[in-house]
């Protein structure tokens, strides 16, 4: 239409003058190349001085602060330059807090931060595909399914399983608990019969997942466990029974492959045989201890787990990923799709396709995050054999900790089935309550060193601590590190 401007009325050109005036006020949000340089230039100047610092900088930095700094600078109607906004970053929130991009980082469940994932990371956001409907996201529709086709090989299951890339484990097993309650048709009337097996040592986003999924009202039945914190199969098979014979609904069973306390793997192949006895939907969270399953180690403590009905698996743990990746793969895709595929009018030209099963069909989410990328770049850049080694490296780091600081003095817990070690600090003659006192100091004491971070938690009312080797950069320099420093702080609170 240019070029009949001349019998554009006067309301018509006024309406095009503020349509480009805007478009040049929105310019800011799509920089050109030198200012895309610029950007870069900061962003990779700040992540390579963080890189070259990463073995000294403390796993966990104690300051008064806390980044409060941040704070100063509220969201304006004018930015700020990014040599302004690096800066904020580094000193209120890099610094901060616990590094767990860093080796020395062995509290709770270690994270990871594999640089590839970033670089996969930076193209999924520039580029911005859809990775949520086969229809205009073929690509990384293929690619999740690809990566959860890997995954349930290595869990074991047949050509029916599917699954997706969530955020994160809690995630992950909320869509397991959702999909076993709608696989064996539970609705209302049938919660409060409905009896879900699982042990103390479960982890937490468990019970929450049961309760945002509706099913508050279930029967929940903590089976007992060995001296090694597993669950006892022969207790599992009698309280089913005892349930049975009130005329209550054995449902779920839900064991863990790595618990988030002591690393203990509950006996999965025993478990599977009283699952398929009883007809009960056998949910395996191994957000912790999945990957293991590419260490010769992992699959012998983790057999059993290829007869479960759904298994979840965090990368952004055992496979090294920064936050935010937990799989979920479920025995039957039948399953997962009747209880996640919900379409609406406006999807009308997202025909489902036959190709692929699309994430959105089989999980809460539609549009989400290109995650797949982060996943695929490192495996397809480094092969598995790398992740191997690392695994391996940080099975025999625990059992070298648990060696040595036995040898310290330190009473350890039961030795390690995956990387997890459990020890505390006893000096003769203390009882239980001076005791957890002293070892309360002690943890206190590594953080306000921080040269590694460590991690405690109550298991049978005794104040315990633990390491947990699993990041890639936790090397047996950083072991011999943290037996240092908990000699040192060991022998400071001893005086107490
Ligand atoms: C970490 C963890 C979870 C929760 O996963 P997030 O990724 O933190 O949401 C669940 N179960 C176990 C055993 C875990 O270690």
């Amino acid at each position: 239409m240019e070029g009949s401007g001349a019998h554009r009325s006067g309301q018509d050109l006024a309406l095009r003058d503020r349509i480009r005036a805007l478009e040049r006020a929105a310019r800011p949000l799509d920089p050109g190349s030198t200012r895309r340089k610029r950007l870069r230039s900061a962003v990779i100047a700040s992540s390579e001085s963080f890189l070259r610092r990463i073995e000294s900088t403390k796993a966990y930095q104690d300051t008064d602060d806390k980044g409060i700094g941040l704070l100063d600078h509220p969201i304006q109607k004018h930015g700020i330059p990014i040599e302004t906004a690096i800066d904020l970053l580094e000193h209120d929130v890099v610094r901060p807090g616990g590094a767990p991009a860093s080796g020395g980082y062995l509290a709770y469940i270690p994270g990871g931060g594999l640089y590839h994932a970033a670089m996969g990371d930076f193209l999924a956001a520039v580029t911005n595909k859809y990775a949520g409907l086969f229809f205009t996201g073929p690509g990384p529709v293929r690619m999740e399914n690809l990566l959860v086709r890997w995954v349930a090989d290595l869990v074991g299951y047949p050509a029916s399983a599917s699954g997706h890339i969530a955020s994160g484990g809690s995630i992950a097993n909320l869509v397991a608990i959702t999909t076993a309650r709608d696989a064996h048709g539970l609705r209302g009337a049938d919660f409060p019969a409905a009896v879900v097996y699982l042990t103390t040592q479960a982890h937490h986003s468990i019970d929450k997942a049961l309760h945002i999924a509706g099913l508050g009202e279930v029967q929940v039945r903590r089976i007992a466990v060995d001296a090694h914190y597993r669950m006892r199969p022969d207790a599992l098979a009698r309280a089913i029974a005892s349930d049975r014979s009130q005329g209550l609904r054995p449902w779920l069973i839900i064991a863990s492959a790595g618990t988030t306390d002591t690393g203990a793997v509950d006996p999965l192949d025993a478990i599977a045989t009283i699952a398929e006895r009883e007809r009960c939907w056998f949910h395996v969270d191994a957000a912790y201890g999945g990957f293991f399953l590419l260490t010769d180690h992992g699959r012998e403590v983790l057999v059993g787990i290829e007869r479960s009905d759904s298994a979840v698996l965090d990368p952004h743990k055992s496979l090294f990923l920064p936050y935010g990746a937990g799989v979920l793969v479920v025995r039957e895709a039948a399953s997962l799709l009747a209880s996640q595929c919900y379409t609406g009018s406006y999807m009308q030209d997202a025909l489902r396709e036959p190709a692929e099963i699309s994430p959105a069909d089989v999980s809460p989410e539609l549009t989400k995050h290109f995650r797949a990328l982060r996943m695929w770049l490192p495996l397809i850049l480094v092969g598995t054999e790398p992740f191997r080694a690392a695994l391996d490296e940080k099975l025999l780091l625990a059992r070298y900790f648990y060696r040595e600081v036995e040898r310290l003095g330190f009473e350890v817990g039961p030795s390690p089935e995956l990387s997890v070690v459990t020890y505390r600090w006893v000096p003769p003659g203390a009882d239980l309550e001076r005791a957890n006192r002293i070892n309360e100091a002690i943890i206190e004491g590594v953080r306000r060193d921080g040269r590694v971070f460590l991690s405690s938690t109550m298991i049978d009312g005794r104040f315990t601590l633990r390491l947990v080797s699993l990041h890639f950069r936790t090397h047996l320099r950083v072991i011999d590190l943290a037996l240092r420093v908990l000699r040192e702080q060991a022998s400071a609170a001893g005086e107490l």
